[in-house]
């Protein structure tokens, strides 16, 4: 990202937060200007185009990345974690193995030092996904599996919980790792390419689905994001991650006018390009690196 557009984002937020509650620090001349939530929680639904990858802040500084954009994204990816001043990960998800999702995650994998890496039981043939199994081979870092059920030790102020995948599926898109982040009174439910049967059957576990914020499954595809679904998820505000101009029709008309009547605000890294939550444990403030609507 170009330092003008960081550096616009900046005023952006300054604007809608006030200078004292956000820390900026300001590198010397030419430098990369840092945003960094202070004792907050900070989600970024990074613009990687036609992909997902959502980097996160927990409030003492912990560090999460969900999936890092498509095998093109590789550089774009170090060059955010060298933005935000991250040289460590402490959890690292591959919500899928989809290239659009674990692309970037090898060379992620290789430049900065990683705590532990989910990802769920489900492999891939591709070059990409081998990529990826030797990056963590190299690293010796041991996977684990992402399922429903699991609680992750992060940050003790977050509860971060794996609700998904609830059973077990031949779909790819339906075996991804799905993840509830409670912050507070605010919530962030991210659902990688979650499928409507893997919707249905987290709704069949009964855990709570409720969050402020839905990453909106599969791009905005018409495949995710079932009525059922979004009436129990019941965000005030949807992300989708879809690039410009993509060949799937991503988001889909059905179900842009079906958040926009469950009375979400939608925010599109398409138009908006990378798009910020920082939560206070009460409020999420939301900034956006370009104006688009
Ligand atoms: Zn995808």
């Amino acid at each position: 990202m170009a330092q003008w557009k960081v550096w616009m984002m900046g005023l952006v937020l300054l604007a809608m937060t006030g200078c004292s509650i956000m820390t900026m620090d300001t590198e010397s001349a030419g430098a990369t200007t840092i945003l960094r939530a202070d004792g907050k929680l900070q989600v970024l639904f990074l613009d990687v185009g036609q992909g997902g990858s959502q980097l996160l802040i927990s409030p003492s500084g912990k560090t999460m990345l969900i999936d890092a954009g498509n095998n093109d994204k590789e550089q774009m990816m170090l060059d955010y974690l060298q933005q935000y001043q991250i040289k460590k990960l402490d959890i690292v998800i591959g919500t899928h193995p989809d290239a659009d999702h674990i692309g970037g995650l090898d060379k992620v994998i290789d430049h900065t030092i990683v705590d532990s890496i989910y990802m769920p039981k489900i492999s891939s043939n591709t070059r990409t996904f081998e990529s990826l199994l030797e990056s963590i081979s190299n690293k010796k870092l041991k996977v684990q599996t992402a399922k429903a059920g699991l609680s992750l030790d992060w940050d003790k102020a977050v509860q971060v919980e794996m609700i998904g995948p609830a059973a077990v599926y031949d779909n790819a898109n339906n075996m991804s790792a799905v993840v509830k982040i409670t912050y507070g009174t605010t919530s962030f439910l991210l659902t990688g390419d979650a499928e409507s049967a893997s919707e249905k059957d987290m709704i069949k576990s009964g855990v709570d689905l409720s969050a402020t914020v839905l990453g909106v499954g599969h791009h905005g595809s018409k495949t995710s994001t079932s009525l059922s679904f979004l009436n129990k998820v019941n965000p005030q505000y949807a992300i989708i991650q879809s690039g410009k101009d993509n060949n799937y029709g991503h988001p889909d008309e059905t179900i842009l006018s079906r958040l926009k009547k469950a009375g979400a605000v939608v925010y599109r890294n398409d138009l908006q390009g990378t798009v910020s939550l920082v939560s206070d444990g009460t409020n999420v403030t939301i900034s956006t690196e370009r104006k688009g609507k």
